[in-house]
């Protein structure tokens, strides 16, 4: 059954409340029919009984969804770049371009319902690193939503990594033997090290030599590593897991496959404990205990994965189950080929994106988080709850920001996204981002777009 139209009320009362009403709000794994009131002054999600009971507060503008879905605003923790810009490279008119790049990134992406996310830098020689890093650190202190999506600080993929699962980073530019410290100084920069760091997460393959010991380090300067693009066996994986990593880096591509004898990084989600949650208790020391079962993003595109691949690894360990684009600078850019760095090519035909000759080497997505929700949602038998948890929730969890975003509490950022499910009673259903709002504030409504503005 399609929603009825979207009712606006506005009262101007002056303290930049707005209430939702008649829609769904995902909390948990449920949808619970329950208004919504947030604000812009404090950019926040109110206790609305609080608000209206206790400060005798009126909300300015009242907004009747006509049953439609309310979700916290979507997470993506590996973005490469989109709209013609990639994170990795520097434009030839230098650092202030490049700057001008990320916020134009920033203010369409919010457009897809994205409203937080992870620039993510592929490997790259250290000088791109040092160039690009100060630009893509966390952006909210402003809580500017004119600024578009927020990023909560960078993706560092590699190039700590393996060159046998390289993927389509360039070989030439890995580091396969990490000396401590000094050499992640060395690559990044030592200024990008010193907390709080620009990189949010950072993904390495724990079996190189001094691997372990960097995640130790990267950890304590409050970096998230996860463990990727990787030859490890199970048992390199676990120790990897027991130094500190938290994250597996789109898992299944670009690591052993499952063997039974050896089940490789997938391995880890067989293992016994839960994920730990973000909780200040947990002392530096216990991490050295057993290996926990990690979070782990999946590319849900039907390009890198069977659908049954992704229903495995959810059904395996649906609490760190976090879907990503991984998307590529091409996305909602038309087919053809394209230059890449490091002097290589991709051949994008539709979704698909290959890199030139390399025999078909797949070369990231071209795909909208809310397309691989929508996916997600009609291969695995999810509920939507569950299916938009992936890409809220669970990544606030693993980023250390429970509470704060990927939340409808109070107290939590008020950046939310309203959607349409289409397609509600046929074999497919849809999710449409019809509006996004950012710190309390609408910044998007499908329909009221102009056509110069294009979109994902
Ligand atoms: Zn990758």
């Amino acid at each position: 059954m399609m929603p009825s139209a979207v009712s606006d009320h506005e009262t101007h009362t002056g303290h930049g409340i707005t209430k939702f009403t008649n829609c769904f709000l995902v909390k948990g794994n449920d949808l619970v029919k329950e208004d919504l009131w947030i604000s812009s002054t404090t950019g926040k999600i109110l206790q609305s009984q609080e608000v209206f009971y206790g400060q005798r507060v009126a909300p300015d503008r009242i907004i009747d969804l006509g049953g439609r879905i309310v979700s916290p605003g979507l997470i993506d923790v590996q973005l490469n770049g989109a709209y013609g810009f990639d994170f990795s490279v520097i434009p030839k008119e230098g650092a202030s371009a490049y700057g001008k790049g990320v916020l134009q990134v920033n203010k369409s992406l919010i457009k897809t319902g994205v409203t937080s996310y992870l620039p993510t830098l592929t490997s790259q020689k250290p000088e791109v690193y040092h160039k690009a890093l100060p630009f893509l650190a966390p952006s909210g202190a402003t809580r500017d939503p004119s600024s578009g999506s927020e990023s909560l600080g960078a993706h560092a993929e590699g190039p700590f990594i393996s060159p046998t699962k390289n993927g389509i980073h360039n070989v030439s530019v890995l580091r396969t033997a990490p000396a401590g410290l000094p050499d992640l100084e060395t690559c990044y920069g030592a200024f990008n090290l010193m907390a709080p760091s620009p990189i949010k997460l950072l993904t390495l393959a724990p079996e190189l030599p001094g691997a372990l010991n960097c995640i130790t380090s990267l950890t304590d300067l409050g970096i998230t590593v996860s463990i990727g693009h990787s030859e490890a066996t199970y048992e390199e994986a676990r120790a990897g897991i027991a130094a500190g990593a938290k994250m597996i880096t789109h898992l299944f591509n670009a690591m052993r496959p499952l063997h039974h004898r050896n089940p490789g990084i997938f391995g880890l989600l067989g293992t016994a404990s839960p994920t730990p949650t973000s909780s200040p208790s947990a002392s530096p020391t216990s991490r050295t205990t057993a290996p926990r079962k990690p979070y782990f993003g999946i590319i849900a595109d039907g390009i890198h994965l069977h659908p049954t691949s992704i229903k495995i690894a959810w059904n395996a360990h649906p609490d760190g189950f976090i879907l990503v684009t991984d998307a590529m600078s091409l996305v909602g850019l038309p087919d053809g080929t394209y230059d890449w760095t490091n002097g290589s090519r991709i051949i994008k035909q539709g979704p698909l994106l290959t890199l030139e000759g390399s025999n078909g080497k797949i070369a990231g997505s071209s795909i909208s988080l809310i397309e691989c929700v929508t996916n997600f949602l009609n291969w695995s038998g999810a509920t939507v709850p569950e299916a938009l948890k992936a890409v809220t929730a669970t990544p606030a969890r693993m980023l250390g920001l429970e509470g704060v975003k990927g939340s409808l509490e109070p107290g939590a950022d008020a950046d939310v996204v309203v959607l349409g499910l289409e397609g509600e009673d046929g074999p497919e259903r849809i999710l449409v981002v019809e509006q996004v709002w950012k710190f309390g504030k609408c910044v998007f409504e499908k329909g009221k777009e102009k056509e110069s503005d294009g979109g994902l």
